[in-house]
């Protein structure tokens, strides 16, 4: 499904070509999906030697796929045709503090409107898939542990379920993106990715052999966790001195907030009108756009303890691609050059010389497009479990 994704319309033979798979595997997983009428043929590709060959192609309207994130500070909630073309999105900003029932409350209400875009749209819902920033349990859908939500063991799928009679997926956010950018984004072509996503904190996903890296109990990838300073400051997962401490949007305020508190001058400054409390990622933006020293200095600090973080990581799994998410496409191109000046200075050079460092194609889209491929992946592995007929 990956490749008739990336190459539709294509033909079986083709496929087989491509996957390694053989012609009689290809042909009944093929025929598998028509009867369910997720794919449909499209005609003779007539070019070429040889015998003209049949093309297939997903068929957009076979279902909708719902997919939504909660962040600190925000849900997104897409709804997308079976090609991946989204026919309708949402992003609201939610309350500072907000319990997890005021959230779930904010999701359902962006949900029921996704449903109500797909039943306008005269297209079956095949599924929801949710992601969020902690520790989710696979069996249960639970999420057991978001240190940044200040969550705990809220059991996200039995709470959908109730309200949704849907195939239901849940699971962590970067887990998500990592897919979403595997299988349509900036690594479609590798099999062995590290996802880096910059969020309020840091959330990791790693892709080995074109699967995800779950470890024995799913939560594999936690690299916003990894100890960077052993007496460092305090982290919400309670241990000291983790990554995202250090390189996080909560950092990067933190720090520049230290330096206009000590009267270093810039154009900050002048962006919060004096009250740097409000400082937010926009006027960080506006700043490093204008090339304000001060900002562009903070922006290469982080970069460069981002790099420190990603030697190990590097080091650890030498993936082809390193991709990072989540942030804003400007700022990430401030970040990038310290971050690959510090990788490349402190990893094992046989590591990095395989190793690209890019930014996400979908950037903080990259986890609702993610949603979309596990719902593939369980349509791929059985197809009457999700049938539109
Ligand atoms: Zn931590």
């Amino acid at each position: 499904m990956n490749r008739l994704h990336q190459h539709a319309p294509i033909s079986r033979s083709a496929l087989a070509e491509m996957t390694g798979l053989n012609k009689t595997t290809v042909s009944s997983l093929v025929q598998e999906l028509i009867t369910h009428q997720f794919v449909r043929e499209v005609g003779l590709n007539t070019t070429g030697a040889g015998r003209p060959a049949m093309l297939l192609e997903f068929n957009p309207n076979a279902g909708c796929i719902i997919s939504a994130e909660i962040e600190v500070g925000f849900i997104s909630v897409i709804c997308a045709n079976f090609t991946t073309e989204i026919i309708w999105r949402s992003k609201e900003v939610t309350a500072p503090g907000a319990d997890y029932q005021e959230v779930l409350q904010q999701l359902f209400e962006l949900l029921n409107q996704a449903v109500a875009a797909a039943q306008s749209a005269g297209i079956p819902v095949l599924g929801l898939a949710l992601g969020v920033p902690g520790l989710v349990d696979r069996d249960t859908d639970t999420l057991l542990f978001g240190p940044n939500l200040r969550w705990e063991n809220v059991p996200l799928g039995a709470i959908l379920r109730r309200q949704f009679n849907l195939p239901i997926f849940v699971d962590n956010n970067a887990n998500m993106a990592a897919l979403g950018e595997f299988y349509f984004g900036a690594a479609q072509h590798y099999n062995d990715i590290v996802y880096i996503s910059i969020g309020v904190g840091i959330g990791g996903g790693i892709i080995q052999g074109g699967q995800l890296l779950t470890g024995v109990t799913g939560f594999a990838g936690e690299v916003g966790h990894m100890t960077v300073l052993p007496d460092g400051e305090l982290c919400n997962c309670g241990n000291r001195g983790c990554w995202e401490t250090l390189v996080s949007n909560r950092a990067l305020l933190k720090r520049i907030q230290a330096q206009l508190s000590k009267g270093r001058p810039s154009l900050l400054t002048k962006i919060v009108n004096g009250s740097s409390d409000t400082l937010n990622l926009a006027d960080i933006q506006q700043a490093a756009r204008a090339n304000d020293a001060l900002t562009l200095e903070i922006l290469q600090e982080i970069g460069c303890y981002l790099g420190v973080g990603v030697a190990s990581l590097v080091n650890n799994f030498n993936p082809e691609l390193v991709v990072l998410g989540g942030i804003n496409e400007s700022l990430g191109e401030v970040l990038l050059p310290a971050l690959k000046t510090e990788l490349y200075r402190r990893a094992l050079r046989w590591n990095t010389e395989a190793t690209q460092v890019v930014l996400a194609q979908h950037g903080s889209d990259a986890c609702v497009i993610g949603g979309m491929a596990l719902i593939y992946q369980a349509i791929l592995a059985q197809p009457s479990i999700i049938t539109t007929t």
